[in-house]
């Protein structure tokens, strides 16, 4: 039985067949995987994914992938935490993470990758290529690895040392161009068409690559005990991700995972160097004027996002919102999750905490609300952003003395005590 119906265009609805596709020959539209809902209802159950795997492959059913062997690291079913104490400082009441950071290469693209380079190794293609601002790239060069693949991976040439080191490491081709991402992703679309047998996971395979963000809306409903959270907070760069975890909840209540398609409130974060879809929400416009991206957040630094304009229908027919945030804020952001909860994001998951702050403090997101924020990369991929915001206590001699002189450990944590007892 096969689940996957082929491809359809997303605004003239035009089909195609499940190919290495990603615009329709008719209208220019992009096209998204189809599927045969009655097939899989027929077919999945609860029972049926508690005994799959612990990864993003429990979700077989509603990948775009039949019976093959998935290239696979272990991507997804990360930690789904409550988070009692960063609640109590925002004021907010059931507030959970989805710990992200958890991947195998650190970040939430390991979902994505692992679905595009699964379909890709089935099209036939032997090199997997793309584009990235750094957590991509990451992950497309230790999937290829995997797989026993070859790859090329394109980035700004200004990324963070992390995660350029954590690309060359699995020893693909990473070629650093003196560009922007949207400069970088100029140039893939133009490789694209002079080397058809690579699988561009940003262009070509982008259809199955998208799929993978579903992950994220399954696994949050099975980990709240198969119920879905009325709010969740979603980072945007090029948009994909938001408006796939909205497609993920609506079609648990499609096949019957859910008892019905619930209704899930979708709220976007962005840097404010970088905040295309957040001041188009702000201006009530439907048009996203592309930018050219300045912020610390340079994971989510797309000035010209993709599925930018489906996101924000998404965020509007979800009565969700969208803000931004500055720098600053951003770094206040790791921080508290840091400080209150023991999770050290990178800065996207910054972006995602000082927005859930901010649409807190407005009531925009509300204490009567089951809210689920997305931390989708680790911490140590930018350390730069945190230098001179974070450091030592003190730098002492190794003596006694020097210790007792620079630490007063006993008063620091009486006055933790009495913060405690306030409470
Ligand atoms: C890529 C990325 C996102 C957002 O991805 P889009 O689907 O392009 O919007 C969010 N967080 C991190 C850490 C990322 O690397
Ligand atoms: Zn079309």
């Amino acid at each position: 039985m096969d689940h996957v119906t082929g491809l359809r265009c997303r605004e003239c609805g035009r089909a195609f067949p499940a190919e290495a596709l990603h615009v329709c020959d008719y209208c220019f539209g992009p096209l998204e995987v189809a599927y045969d809902y009655e097939a899989i209802a027929a077919r999945t159950s609860r029972e049926r994914i508690a005994e799959g795997p612990r990864s993003i492959w429990r979700y077989r059913d509603l990948l775009p992938v039949h019976d093959e062997a998935p290239v696979d690291l272990g991507a997804g079913f990360t930690p789904l935490v409550r988070a009692e104490r960063l609640a109590a400082e925002l004021g907010l009441g059931e507030l959970w993470i989805k710990d992200d950071t958890a991947n195998p290469t650190g970040s939430f693209k390991d979902r994505v990758v692992s679905v595009a380079l699964t379909k890709a190794r089935q099209l036939g293609f032997k090199v997997a290529a793309c584009a990235s601002t750094g957590n991509l790239a990451n992950s497309v060069a230790a999937h290829a690895a995997r797989a026993g693949m070859a790859s090329v991976v394109l980035i700004p040439h200004d990324l963070e040392a992390a995660k350029v080191m954590m690309t060359a490491v699995y020893g693909g081709t990473l070629v650093s161009v003196e560009g922007n991402y949207d400069d970088v992703n100029r140039l893939c679309a133009e490789l694209t068409s002079e080397h058809p047998s690579w699988a561009f996971v940003n262009v070509n395979v982008r259809t199955y690559y998208a799929e993978g963000s579903k992950t994220l809306a399954f696994e949050v409903a099975e980990q709240l005990g198969w119920q879905a959270p009325d709010h969740v907070v979603v980072p945007i760069a090029s948009g994909s991700q938001l408006v796939k975890v909205a497609k993920g909840f609506a079609e648990l209540g499609r096949v019957g995972l859910l008892d019905e398609v619930p209704e899930v409130r979708i709220s976007g974060a962005q840097a404010q160097g970088c905040s295309p879809v957040a001041t188009a929400f702000a201006e009530g416009s439907d048009v996203i004027r592309p930018v050219k991206p300045k912020t610390i957040a340079k994971s989510l630094s797309i000035g010209n996002p993709a599925d930018g304009w489906y996101a924000l229908s998404a965020i509007r027919s979800s009565g969700g919102s969208c803000a931004s945030v500055t720098d600053d804020e951003v770094l206040e952001g790791i921080k508290l999750l840091a400080r209150t909860e023991g999770i050290f994001a990178e800065t996207a998951g910054g972006v995602t905490i000082a927005t859930l702050a901010k649409l807190a403090a407005q009531g925009t997101i509300r204490r009567d609300e089951r809210v689920v924020a997305l931390v989708t990369g680790h911490g140590l991929k930018t350390v730069e952003a945190l230098a001179g915001s974070v450091g030592p206590t003190a730098t002492i001699a190794p003596t006694l003395d020097a210790f007792d002189a620079a630490v007063q450990l006993e008063g620091d944590l009486q006055a933790t005590y009495k913060q405690e007892s306030h409470r």
